[in-house]
């Protein structure tokens, strides 16, 4: 056996190479992702007991790793060092599609050479919460694959529980089969985690970014439910796409000017500027909807910019969720409107395993499109990463080819 397989080049199925390829960030890299992403040789990862290695056919690209590769608002490399971990790097990545290439001695239910998609739900299987059979995505011991912890999908090999794995939607390619996990196990928690608030059939749900990675699935997922999306966006060349995704319509966020932080309810001009600009933004729901009806769900995520006028519109006895705060984190409620109206504010966070299977059988049975955009090479981690962080990437989700060869080339798996 080789030491070391190139990109593409396939190893014995099962045969762990020493050393693998990887996509990876090191602290005194930290800033502009172009930058920080470096393709260097590290040694492939042992798995515990309960762990599988997955070789890697294709990686999904998320925000989070824009966030890594910054070092901000997180550093994750000296986060793990401080909790005794040694490697002074990382190696992100939070979706992948893949094959099982060898499985920890307590793992049952895989076995080497199944085609798997992984979602990025991590925690620690002896933590007393986890044991009690409550969910453990609010246990102590979760974290998020590929982000706080190391080994992510930017390299050849992952390391990752056995309970991360779902089975690959057979009618999609390596590269669609990464792109729709995180986000979309994300978006089904969010529209289907929180009881009294589930999506139903007829709700008005208002989705912020709804041609970005999260925005895409959300809107998917609320028609699959029988709701109404409108979507948000911030140019009239994503109409077309949120319609033909299901968005019942579109408000170009453009045309307002009221975002960000609340104004004091004492400062009267201020105020009053603020409240014209909410209701009109209200009033465009109604128009979007065709009707006076406003959301009883609240699909948040941009936070400190949008928070206010989130709480200001959604429902009496509604709910905003939120996962993020992509343009601040100081979120301004004016609370007379939000216990008057009774309404809710609920974060939410990446999903649980039923979740994942939730959004995953969604993908499986053709109701949800994994919206890949555009897909990059391996050593165009950081390209694709920077067109993120500038608001410059296409609608929908990217993918980047690991050991996955290009559309229309054979790949692994596909003699079958
Ligand atoms: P994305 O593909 O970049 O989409 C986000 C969209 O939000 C953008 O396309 C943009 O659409 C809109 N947006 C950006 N700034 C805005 C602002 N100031 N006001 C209103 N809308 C704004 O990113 P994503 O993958 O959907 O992720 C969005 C955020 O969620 C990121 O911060 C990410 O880290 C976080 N996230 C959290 C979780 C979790 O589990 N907690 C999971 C997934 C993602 P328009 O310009 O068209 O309006």
């Amino acid at each position: 056996m080789k030491e070391i397989y190139e990109i593409g080049e396939i190893p014995p199925l099962g045969e762990v190479p020493a050393k693998m390829y990887a996509q990876v960030i090191r602290q005194e890299r930290f800033g502009e992702p172009t930058k920080a992403f470096q393709i260097e040789q590290i040694d492939t990862p042992d798995i515990k007991p309960d762990e599988v290695l997955v070789y890697v056919m294709a990686a999904g690209v998320n925000y989070n790793n824009v966030w890594a590769a910054l070092g901000i608002p997180v550093d994750v490399i000296g986060a793990r060092l401080k909790k005794g971990e040694k490697e002074a790097f990382h190696i992100g990545g939070s979706d992948a599609s893949g094959i099982v290439w060898q499985v920890g001695n307590e793992v049952s239910h895989l076995k080497v050479g199944d085609e798997v998609v992984i979602h990025c739900g991590i925690w620690d299987r002896n933590d007393p919460w986890v044991k009690a059979g409550k969910d453990p995505m609010f246990a102590p011991s979760q974290l998020i694959w590929g982000y706080e912890t190391n080994w992510g999908s930017f390299a050849q090999y992952t390391k990752v529980q056995a309970h991360q794995c779902l089975p690959k939607p057979k009618h999609l390619s390596w590269e669609e089969s990464a792109a729709y996990m995180l986000v979309g196990a994300t978006a089904y928690r969010m529209l289907h985690g929180w009881p009294e608030h589930k999506v139903q059939k007829d709700d008005i749900v208002l989705v912020w970014g709804g041609a970005g990675g999260l925005g895409s699935m959300a809107i998917q997922i609320v028609k699959a439910a029988g709701g109404i999306p409108v979507a948000v966006i911030s140019g009239d060349d994503k109409v077309d796409y949120c319609k033909k995704l299901g968005a019942k319509g579109t408000i170009n966020r453009k045309l307002f000017n009221h975002w960000g932080m609340l104004p004091h309810w004492k400062d009267n001009e201020s105020y009053n500027k603020w409240l014209q600009g909410a209701r009109a933004f209200g009033k465009a729901i109604w128009e979007a909807v065709g009707e006076k009806r406003s959301p009883r769900i609240v699909f948040e995520h941009p936070g400190e910019d949008t928070v206010p006028t989130s709480i200001f519109v959604c429902d009496t006895g509604g709910m905003v969720v939120i996962c993020a705060g992509t343009s601040g984190y100081n979120a301004t409620i004016d609370l007379r409107y939000h216990w008057m109206r009774q309404k809710r504010f609920q974060g939410s966070h990446f999903a649980n395993d039923d979740q994942a299977k939730g959004v995953n059988d969604l993908v499986c049975e053709g109701k949800v499109d994994p919206c890949l955009a555009q897909t990059f090479e391996f050593k165009e981690t950081g390209t694709c990463h920077q067109l993120m962080r500038e608001n410059k990437h296409p609608s929908g989700n990217m993918a980047i080819l690991v050991n996955a060869k290009k559309k229309g080339l054979k790949n692994l798996g596909e003699s079958k």
